[in-house]
């Protein structure tokens, strides 16, 4: 139809989901918002392929209902990243323990850089695309959004262990309890083995 404006409806609706980040929205209500075209699921659709928002439904979630849409993040997910199928998208994040493989920010947590912000993950790719890396879950891994803004091209290596150590050495003692506390809560099992062996 030439008056169903397909750009007034997108935006439409783009304002109203994301006037309702975190609320279960039904497909009644986005078809009112998009301004009762017929074509509101294929724009809900554009805002998720080409806008990259994660823009949730009962394929993503069970809890949800078919024709209920979710969305939790207002932002989108970069455009660098859209190309990465969300498959993998979840094995990497789920391989690298939800947690950014440079700060080592958890996700959905306070960032420990960044007190204002929770950590959000993203795709990264360790060696970068302009250096010829593919978009293989091998040369991907999650990174917080904080370590992505200021590093797209740096490709930072893991600490040595033993720089590593010469930090924990360093650091007050407060903060080595901090230390302890958060490896005996990542591994309890080892904990308890070696303070048995004691
Ligand atoms: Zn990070």
């Amino acid at each position: 139809m030439a008056s169903d404006r397909p750009k007034g409806a997108r935006a439409k609706l783009r304002g109203f989901i994301l006037a309702n980040v975190g609320r279960v929205l039904e497909s009644d209500e986005l078809r009112a918002a998009s301004g009762n075209t017929s074509e509101w699921a294929r724009r809900v659709r554009e805002l998720r392929t080409e806008e990259g928002y994660q823009i949730l439904t009962n394929n993503d979630r069970s809890n949800l209902k078919p024709g209920q849409y979710l969305l939790i993040d207002p932002k989108p997910i970069p455009a660098f990243e859209r190309g990465i199928s969300k498959e993998t998208r979840a094995f990497v994040l789920d391989r690298n323990g939800f947690t950014c493989q440079m700060c080592g920010a958890v996700a959905g947590e306070i960032h420990p850089f960044d007190p204002t912000r929770r950590t959000r993950l993203q795709i990264g790719h360790i060696i970068d695309k302009s250096m010829g890396g593919g978009d293989d879950p091998t040369n991907l891994r999650a990174i917080c959004s904080v370590c992505n803004e200021g590093a797209r091209n740096l490709t930072l290596d893991r600490p040595s262990l033993q720089k590593l150590l010469i930090q924990v050495r360093r650091a007050t003692g407060g903060d080595q309890v901090e230390i302890l506390r958060w490896l005996i809560q990542k591994f309890p099992k080892q904990t308890a083995e070696i303070t048995a062996a004691k």
